[in-house]
């Protein structure tokens, strides 16, 4: 068998019966890292190769008495840049945290760490996971592993590249508008928006608290399931996660069609501006659900049009509070040029934001401010309620909604990053299912004629992660686009 073409399942099915072992694991993706690296530039920071083959070595060891019994156990797994991990610097990818090594693990990271996994590095991503295309990351740009002078997507680009370059077997992310889908499309990977709640998020630096949400980045969906046996669960350090039942998420992909859904289209999100490219592999792939037993019915989200405007303004109003801890005291970077304590915070963030993030602080801080607040942030809140039982409704005559990842095809490096605007309609069909607080998973179908992946999107109920991945699965085995991989050159 490949190590590095392996899904996690394969891997872990490898190592189990004796074909691999874990040392073999660890030196197999090293050595990948060593050739692919230096063009994809996926990482922010790699753990150490030693570190990672000691540990191989006395997994080797141990399962010579006992038979391997953890299901994330050698396996090499990425993690995003703004979730922290212990003794293990964590930059959010911005200067402001420069040298800010965290003294725990976000809960997702001891879970998965508790069953042994590898943690092989830190991905990059846009400064504070604001963007689309990580190029607003203090560290460079990650590049697109399907043709380098393209953007993966972003935030969660570099967890995206890393899996679709095999620097990994599978990584987390993060997805507050779209940040794990959107660059999930972009690389030809799946990537899966748990619901608002179903992951805890301890550890986590915060976006916007109200959207964030931590979630798997793998090569199909099987692994994604596999990945959210470990994560989904209720954590008393997240007021917010939900204690709720968790299910066994892989038993749901055992049924390989999908007869009887009802599958939602709507209008809205195949309207003018979508790429015709996207448009054409998009309708096909709901030629296929059909075959395999779905039925379409055509619907509308009635306001769609402002949920990329209210996106950005409970989102920045968020932000703008968050970020308000990086002042210079408490963490990473401080200026050298102190005067007397407010230079000192201006000047440390100053220095120490990029452009994206202070574009955000400020529209927020604006959003929020008496004589605005109502105006804006209120107005705001009251839409998302509209959006939400926008969807509501819908799911009162669906079971899920497909959907377009994103508008248009990946896009060039530079090409948006003069234009916020431009970069942030890239979330036009991502930032729903996030105000909504609902599940959404992207599974690639299809290439664009430059030969570049197109997303699917399926949303679902509130909870009902089982539901999008039994779809995204049947999918999956239907078509062939998983087997296709980049050659990176
Ligand atoms: N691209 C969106 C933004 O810039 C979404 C980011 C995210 O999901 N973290 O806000």
């Amino acid at each position: 068998m490949s190590i590095i073409k392996s899904t996690l399942h394969e891997l872990q099915e490898g190592l189990t019966r004796g074909d691999v072992s874990a040392t073999d694991i660890a030196r197999a993706y090293f050595l990948r890292i060593s050739v692919v690296e230096p063009k994809v530039k996926a990482y922010i920071t790699l753990n150490e190769q030693e570190v990672i083959l000691a540990e191989a070595r006395a997994l080797d060891e141990a399962m010579k008495s006992w038979r391997k019994t953890m299901p994330m156990m050698a396996m090499p797994i990425a993690v995003k840049d703004n979730i922290c991990t212990k003794d293990m610097l964590t930059t959010g990818g911005s200067r402001i945290l420069e040298g800010f090594i965290p003294p725990y693990n976000a809960t997702v990271v001891d879970k998965l760490r508790e069953q042994q996994c590898f943690l092989v590095g830190k991905t990059n991503l846009d400064e504070f996971a604001m963007g689309s295309s990580t190029e607003h990351s203090a560290f460079g740009p990650s590049r697109n592993p399907w043709k380098l002078d393209r953007v993966p997507g972003g935030s969660s680009g570099g967890s995206a590249a890393a899996v679709a370059a095999d620097e990994c077997v599978v990584a987390l992310g993060s997805d507050t508008g779209g940040s794990i889908r959107q660059p999930a499309a972009c690389c030809g990977v799946v990537g899966l928006k748990p619901t608002y709640g179903r992951v805890s998020r301890y550890g986590l630096l915060a976006f916007a608290s109200s959207l964030d949400q931590i979630g798997p980045v793998t090569k199909d969906v099987r692994d994604a399931a596999l990945m959210m046996n470990v994560l989904a669960g209720h954590d008393p350090h997240d007021a917010t996660s939900a204690d709720v039942p968790v299910p066994d998420f892989t038993r749901a992909l055992k049924k390989k069609d999908v007869k009887k859904l009802k599958i939602g289209v709507p209008s809205e999100f195949f309207a003018d501006g979508l790429d015709p490219e996207v448009h054409t592999a998009v309708r096909e792939a709901l030629a296929v659900l059909e075959e395999l037993g779905g039925t379409q019915q055509e619907l509308s989200l009635p306001h769609t049009g402002v949920a990329v405007a209210t996106y950005y303004l409970v989102a920045t109003a968020e932000a703008s509070s968050n970020l308000a801890r990086y002042d210079g005291v408490k963490y990473g970077f401080r200026t050298r040029e102190c005067g007397d304590l407010m230079e000192m915070y201006q000047a440390t963030r100053q220095e120490g934001f990029g452009a994206e993030v202070k574009r955000r602080v400020m529209l927020g801080t604006y959003a929020l401010s008496s004589g605005y607040y109502d105006a804006y942030y209120a107005k705001a809140q009251a839409v998302r309620t509209l959006i939400r039982r926008d969807f509501e409704r819908a799911f009162e005559a669906v079971d899920v909604l497909v959907m377009p990842t994103m508008p248009t095809t990946v896009f060039r490096l530079g090409e948006k990053i003069g234009d916020p605007l431009q970069m942030y309609l890239s979330d036009l069909y991502t930032v729903s299912a996030s105000l909504a607080g609902v599940p959404a998973i992207s599974v690639p179908c299809g290439f664009s004629r430059a030969g570049l992946p197109i997303g699917l999107q399926i949303v679902g109920r509130p909870f009902e992660e089982e539901m999008i991945l039994r779809v995204a699965r049947a999918y999956e085995l239907a078509t062939n686009w998983r087997r296709k991989r980049p050659l990176i050159r």
